[in-house]
């Protein structure tokens, strides 16, 4: 195991987090896992190694989302992989669906040109109608109510370290909202209009922007923000606020850009969206990279380096961590706070 820190120090987390979890100390928070039936064996694999290295302890509930009904056997399946409660949803469709007033032969004519272009899922329409629901609806379920915090998990991901810190109660005492591991630059194809918009929203209303933001890790320097150079954070992991995204500021955001139809006449992506309306809303300080928390969504990986991997006896190799990779963008966050 290698033992050298990694550069720049990250502060860690403090010890009065590694808590292991008792439902006094418990923040309201639950794990949102949005999947398809026929994924089952694939969340099988991530829950049973989410449970291992961290939820067995702590006992977070499971709010399981879906446009379908879930079937009895992917209901049972989950029970029995868990001992924390679990609740199943079903996402209404007007939060789900094209809207009407979606020019379908527009939106046609841009999954044609994206296919030719070869964006992934530049054809699909159930994975721009998954990304405006994880955009702008998720938060809003029903069943999500009563939390404040939410850990975003997918099928078929890896969680490498022991996670024996409440990374809830974390984001609760230090006052963040938006927690990730990876951050990567976006497909340009997947949102030519995109900056435009958000240059257009931010024109509009000023004062909903905040005033320490982190628009700096999106935006060069020295144009203002002019342009915008793609990072975003890798949103299939999450640990965020839900008030964040259930504020007056962001819902206005998400309904401007819903309403240029972007998400179906382009390809918008639920993390630049995640990416941007966190650096405009939240303060940069409030963004955290959870630095300990080793974990894997295909094709790349996030590894901890020195003491944090020996302290989580973490199950991969801190050379093969994203962060140091070509296409990894933490350094534009690492800016933030130079
Ligand atoms: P990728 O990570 O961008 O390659 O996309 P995924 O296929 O992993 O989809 C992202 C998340 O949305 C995963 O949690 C999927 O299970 C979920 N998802 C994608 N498409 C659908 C869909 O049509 N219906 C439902 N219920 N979930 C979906
Ligand atoms: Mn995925």
């Amino acid at each position: 195991i290698p033992i050298s820190e990694p550069t720049p120090p990250r502060k860690s987390i403090p010890e009065k987090y590694y808590t292991v979890g008792n439902a006094s100390q418990r923040a309201s928070a639950a794990i949102v896992i949005l999947a398809r039936n026929r994924e089952l064996p694939d969340v099988i694999h991530s829950l049973t190694q989410f449970e291992d290295k961290f939820n067995a302890r702590f006992q977070y509930p499971y709010v399981f989302l879906n446009e379908e009904p879930f079937t009895e056997v992917f209901k049972r399946s989950i029970h029995a992989l868990t001992s924390a409660s679990v609740h199943f949803g079903l996402i209404p469709r007007e939060d789900w669906f094209q809207p009407e007033w979606i020019d379908e032969e527009r939106a046609s004519a841009a999954r044609k040109r994206m296919k030719a272009d070869g964006v992934l899922y530049g054809d699909s329409i159930s994975y721009r109608n998954m990304c405006r629901f994880q955009s702008g609806f998720f938060f809003r379920h029903e069943l999500l109510k009563p939390y404040k915090y939410y850990w975003r998990v997918e099928p078929d991901v890896q969680f490498s370290c022991d996670i024996e810190f409440d990374p809830f109660l974390f984001m609760q005492g230090e006052d963040k909202q938006y927690g990730f591991t990876m951050a990567l630059y976006e497909y340009k194809k997947t949102i030519q209009t995109l900056w435009l918009h958000v240059q257009r929203f931010m024109e509009s209303n000023p004062t909903l922007i905040s005033p320490d933001n982190a628009l700096g890790m999106l935006t060069y320097p020295r144009t203002g923000t002019a342009f915008y150079n793609l990072c975003h954070f890798w949103s299939n992991f999450e640990i965020a606020s839900l008030d964040l995204w259930r504020s007056g500021a962001y819902m206005k955001f998400f309904e401007y850009l819903d309403s240029t139809g972007g998400f179906y006449y382009e390809r918008w992506g639920d993390a630049p969206i995640h990416t941007i309306g966190a650096a405009l809303f939240a303060r940069k300080d409030q963004i955290h990279f959870f630095d300990e928390i080793g974990y894997a969504h295909r094709p790349y990986e996030h590894c901890p380096h020195g003491s944090a991997h020996a302290r989580g006896q973490c199950g991969c190799d801190p050379a093969q961590s994203f962060d140091a990779k070509e296409g990894s963008c933490l350094e534009w966050y690492d800016g933030l706070f130079a």
